[in-house]
């Protein structure tokens, strides 16, 4: 830690992700995100694609029991005191990381349920999502993009702010979770985000957050890096409405930043 900061200042952050070698998104990206936050990134590989800015051309998913024994060495040895969880890639997978949140019961537990890459390509097998479903409830924050968000719920995707809203509410109803409702797949000059919680765990049950829309090509891995920068800001601030508060800015900088990258002729990354 740099001078002055003990390591009780320093959360230890695990993601539970895939790999995007080409370092814009999944567990790259969880790494630059948690550092840039000030926590002590690790990271469990779920699966290992082959991708670059332009798409992904290739998942590999290892044996479930092998992610397995990745959690319960770090678990064995290192309090986790955040733990991120994106690409799960298929249903034993979602079993293995079930059991060993079931078994730690780490203090700050955030999903982002990845599905489907902007590429198009899946992260997560169709018969896996039912699973997936089920894994939400250990979830203390889910950070649904949009059409994440009407996957889950098997509804059609929102079409505007308000009903993006009542589809978080209907979340946070279902899972318990607070739910990060994100504005960036809406069209308009404005990008809002809002916290939900229908379990009075927030100063309101819809705590909304404005934002400008950035524009630019270079949105690759923003998903990630915001699950990522949420569990650790959670893990040194105890409160969501504050950890918001703390990365919106930084991810709209990131955004901001990211044509100063040269990174690959297709959706770039963001400037983690
Ligand atoms: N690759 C991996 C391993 C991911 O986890 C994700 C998203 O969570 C992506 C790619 C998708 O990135 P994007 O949709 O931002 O291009």
């Amino acid at each position: 830690a740099p001078p002055g900061r003990t390591s009780r200042d320093v959360p230890r952050v695990l993601a539970i992700a895939g790999s995007d070698p080409s370092g814009g998104a999944g567990i790259q990206a969880d790494l630059k995100s948690i550092a840039a936050h000030g926590g002590y990134g690790m990271a469990a590989i779920t699966a290992l694609t082959a991708q670059n800015t332009t798409g992904v051309r290739g998942v590999h998913v290892p044996p479930a029991t092998f992610l397995s024994a990745q959690l319960d060495a770090v678990s064995d040895d290192i309090q986790v005191d955040a733990v991120k969880i994106g690409m799960l890639g298929d249903a034993h997978v979602i079993a293995a990381v079930r059991g060993w949140l079931e078994k730690v019961r780490p203090g700050v537990v955030v999903v982002d349920p990845v599905l489907v890459a902007t590429s198009g390509d899946r992260l997560l097998q169709e018969s896996a999502e039912a699973a997936l479903g089920e894994l939400l409830p250990l979830a203390d924050l889910i950070t649904p993009n949009l059409p994440e968000l009407a996957m889950l719920l098997g509804e059609p995707e929102a079409a505007d702010w308000p009903a993006a809203l009542d589809q978080g509410r209907r979340l946070a109803a279902r899972t318990g979770a607070t739910v990060l409702v994100k504005g960036g797949h809406l069209n308009g000059s404005t990008c809002p985000d809002a916290l939900v919680n229908t379990a009075g765990l927030l100063s309101a049950e819809v705590v909304e957050f404005a934002g400008e829309r950035i524009s630019t090509r270079n949105s690759h891995g923003t998903g990630c890096s915001l699950s990522s920068a949420m569990a650790t800001a959670q893990a040194r601030l105890g409160d969501w409405e504050a950890s918001l508060r703390a990365v919106k800015p930084w991810l709209a900088g990131a955004l901001r930043t990211s044509g100063q990258l040269e990174v690959g002729a297709g959706n770039g990354p963001i400037n983690h």
